[in-house]
């Protein structure tokens, strides 16, 4: 097999070609080498295939790229080879519109809905929050279609949304169609709209929308609302309202997935001779329990205490970590005493402490 030819040369354009450019060289080439009006040029069906497969990859930004780098080698699974001549009509609805009739593409009727655009909003929800579910309202600035605007037909395209055109090929007349660019295809045009309206007929205007959180959510998270967001141009559909989900710190509490930290300062005198301690958790506090001989940096875990999973199953957990508060201004008679602890043999870490327990214990929660 004969090496395959560069697929910008294959399709005469350059490396830099846009979109457009590389579009209408194809449809130029398809047109060449098209089978039906090429019946005793043998060579045609190849230079047919070659065009489409050319077109194939640089049409598709992700294969373009890929190509760009790596060239045919880039384009795995023998990219093209096992392109058929359906596989190539199949592409020509996008090429030609309706150019070819019902069997290239199909025909596409019916005058284009406008999509309004989307507004994003920014939600700072606290942990608690976050952590129950919320209904929320908040104002938005959206644009609505204002009373009192009138529309009448588009006589550019006398309603259609597209307009015709009849060109002589060699393939015979064809009709290629295109969206009208004076309606933008919605097929009507603007006739009367109140002064302090945009050009649409469509005005800013304040409105409430209530927003359900669910549970769990987490920072940067968006929810979106659909046809909550702007109005759509010529009675369209409304785009959609954004919210951007912002979790404000909270002062005890850290939040990791579904799991929340707290980190839990003890005296020295609570882990060596135990306590109770109240903790805040999220919407109230829990007691839990010093027992005599804690370590510092034990971690005690809350079952359930932590946040949903917005995903999946389950509640995380609070975890408390527990530190033991070092005294660093000791009176004369303290530090006296301390000094006289010094050499208590209570006081020392056995050696299996250090080896197979405490620190053991430690680690294994942390991994
Ligand atoms: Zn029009």
């Amino acid at each position: 097999m004969s090496k395959k030819r560069d697929y910008y040369e294959v399709l005469g354009v350059s490396r830099s070609a846009s979109e457009s450019e590389i579009k209408s060289a194809y449809r130029k080439l398809a047109l060449k080498y098209h089978p039906d009006k090429n019946a005793d040029n043998p060579d045609a069906e190849e230079k047919f295939k070659e065009a489409a497969e050319a077109y194939e990859v640089l049409s598709n930004a992700e294969k373009k790229s890929q190509y760009d780098r790596f060239g045919h080698d880039g384009l795995k699974g023998g990219f093209g080879s096992g392109m058929n001549m359906e596989d190539i009509f199949s592409q020509f609805g996008d090429i030609f519109g309706g150019a070819f009739g019902g069997s290239f593409g199909g025909s596409r009727s019916g005058n284009r809905v406008v999509k309004g655009s989307n507004l994003r909003v920014k939600m700072k929800l606290t942990l608690e929050e976050i952590a129950t579910g919320v209904k929320k309202k908040i104002k938005v600035n959206k644009l609505v279609q204002a009373e009192g605007v009138t529309f009448k037909t588009c006589t550019a395209c006398n309603g259609t949304g597209r307009i015709s055109r009849v060109t002589q090929t060699f393939l015979g007349a064809m009709q290629t169609q295109s969206t009208c660019n004076v309606c933008q295809g919605a097929g009507q045009v603007i006739d009367n709209r109140p002064a302090d309206t945009d050009a649409y007929g469509l005005r800013k205007q304040e409105e409430i929308v209530e927003v359900e959180i669910p549970a769990g959510v987490e920072d940067e998270m968006q929810l979106s609302l659909r046809g909550k967001g702007n109005a759509g141009p010529f009675n369209g559909i409304n785009g959609d309202l954004i919210v951007v989900i912002e979790e404000l710190e909270h002062k005890e509490l850290k939040r990791e997935n579904e799991n929340i930290h707290y980190e839990a300062v003890i005296t020295f005198s609570d882990a060596v001779l135990g306590a109770s301690l109240e903790i805040p958790t999220l919407g109230g506090k829990a007691k839990i329990k010093i027992e005599p001989g804690t370590q510092s940096g034990k971690v005690l875990r809350l079952k359930g205490k932590g946040l949903a999973a917005i995903q999946g199953y389950g509640t995380g957990d609070l975890l408390v970590h527990i530190h033991v508060w070092t005294p660093t201004h000791l009176s004369k008679e303290e530090k006296a005493w301390f000094e006289k602890q010094a050499d208590n043999a209570n006081f020392q870490p056995k050696d299996s402490d250090k080896e197979g327990g405490f620190f053991r214990r430690i680690r294994d929660y942390f991994s």
